[in-house]
């Protein structure tokens, strides 16, 4: 009879919703192929980054960084360093002793750094860091010792030695006018000197996957690569000086900071974007720059998760239809309520609770469970891109030493990938599928920004009292 009829009817509707999701996750997936693409991509422009003739214009710069050996463990004495670009602002006095195996001792002050500083005037900026190190030198009661620093700096700087470094350009939250182009040394030195109560000595000018690299060698000599999946994503790895044409010689090796968050900034990703990524990407500080970051990395993944569940709501395929104003909020999926609402551990109702905390009063069950659907798609393909791009590299180191077989330790770093509880296991899947030919062992840095700009400045002074260039 008639009930009967919209029964069928409510059933067919339904289905069709479920038809018309999935359609749209599906945009999100990247098959096998399309993944191995991904790493043949990423190998090319590694190529290109490293080569004289086309560095110009590849999107992954593999910058060189001076940095040419790892620490050999009779490094000692007491650093400061500095740690810039991620959410906070850090300095730290770092004690190395050689003596008692591998002893560091670390104090340090997390200082913010408002969003009106981050956007604001180069001056401003580098002005607000040195009244950081100031209070910091006071608080340890050691305003005026010269203490070789090293800059933990986290953003593309081009280096022709290892205290000077060009800012390329900003990425991620920061936008202070007046820096790109500029050595970033000289405009902390600057910024000292208007204030004159104190004087710093700078060694060191280094990256944040570059410090995290060097801290885990610090511990196991099989450590050559460096990863950062947080509010940023990058990697850096030991490469073979005669491939890398931008620095004069050919002998042993230095690390590169390949600045992979750029790849596909030349349209290699397009192939692979989604109506939201370019949303994500055109609302963003920096549109048509760092895709790969964007597709990856913990400030851009709640941004694409809340465009899908946007896109579903106007659909009426989520929330009943309505969108909540909260919902038009940038940015309200940090990264700790994505790797909350992933979590295994949770309950439906746990995850209802979570969005409505962030203003998502979720009326059913099934918008739960259609969120979490969504946060597990963006996450896993995050994390099967950055996958690939490290199958990359790892294979290129493997080629490079004329291997059969690697085996290799990748220190790791970042709040996305420290603290989601499917992001680690889904790469590493995806890496073993994809370079098979290498053992990879990835090993939590702890602190690595801090401690390897440290240790990167303690193996330049010993490399200068032992009278090497
Ligand atoms: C920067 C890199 C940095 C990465 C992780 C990116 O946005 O360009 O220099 O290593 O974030 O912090
Ligand atoms: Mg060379």
């Amino acid at each position: 009879g008639k009930g009967a009829a919209m029964v069928t009817a409510v059933a067919y509707r339904l289905a069709a919703q479920h038809a018309e999701r999935q359609r749209i996750l599906d945009t999100l997936r990247l098959s096998r192929e399309k993944l191995l693409e991904v790493k043949r991509r990423m190998s090319e422009e590694m190529a290109r980054g490293l080569s004289k003739l086309t560095h110009e214009e590849a999107s992954v710069k593999m910058l060189p960084t001076f940095v040419r050996s790892t620490p050999d463990g009779t490094e000692h004495g007491d650093y400061l360093a500095l740690d810039l670009g991620g959410s906070t602002f850090r300095v730290l006095l770092v004690r190395l002793r050689s003596e008692k195996g591998h002893n560091v001792d670390m104090h340090h002050k997390i200082y913010s750094i408002p969003q009106e500083i981050m956007q604001g005037t180069g001056d401003e900026l580098f002005g607000h860091i040195v009244c950081c190190i100031g209070d910091f030198l006071e608080y340890m009661g050691m305003k005026g010792a010269s203490i070789p620093m090293g800059f933990t700096f986290s953003f593309p700087c081009h280096q022709s030695k290892l205290d000077q470094g060009i800012l390329l350009n900003w990425t991620k939250g920061f936008k202070a006018s007046g820096c790109e182009g500029q050595d970033v040394l000289t405009l902390l030195k600057d910024a000292v000197r208007r204030r004159q109560d104190f004087d710093l000595n700078f060694v060191a000018l280094v990256n944040d996957t570059v410090g995290t690299m060097m801290t885990c060698s610090y511990e196991d000599p099989q450590c050559e690569v460096g990863l950062i999946v947080g509010t940023g994503t990058n990697a850096c790895f030991m490469e073979e000086m005669q491939n890398i044409e931008l620095v004069e010689g050919d002998h042993g090796r230095m690390c590169v900071n390949m600045e992979w968050g750029a790849f596909g900034d030349k349209g290699e990703l397009d192939d692979f974007c989604t109506e939201f990524d370019r949303v994500v990407d055109n609302s963003s500080n920096n549109p048509g720059k760092q895709r790969y970051e964007k597709m990856i990395s913990g400030m851009y993944l709640g941004e694409i998760v809340r465009n899908v569940l946007i896109d579903f709501t106007n659909k009426g395929l989520l929330f009943r239809g309505k969108l909540s104003e909260r919902l038009k909020t940038r940015c309200i999926f940090e990264t700790k309520f994505l790797a909350q609402i992933e979590s295994d551990r949770l309950a439906m109702r746990q995850i209802r609770s979570i969005l409505q905390h962030l203003g998502l009063t979720t009326s059913t069950c099934d918008d739960s469970v259609l969120v979490k659907e969504v946060c597990r798609v963006v996450s896993s393909r995050a994390a099967q891109l950055c996958g690939a791009g490290l199958a990359a590299v790892v294979d290129k180191i493997r080629e490079n030493r004329n291997l059969n077989q690697l085996s290799i330790t990748v220190g790791v770093d970042g709040t996305l990938y420290k603290t989601h509880p499917h992001f680690s296991s889904i790469m590493q899947e995806t890496l073993q599928d994809l370079a098979p030919q290498c053992q990879v062992t990835f090993n939590k840095s702890e602190d690595g920004s801090g401690k390897g700009a440290a240790l990167i400045t303690a193996v330049a002074c010993r490399m200068k009292s032992e009278g090497q260039p």
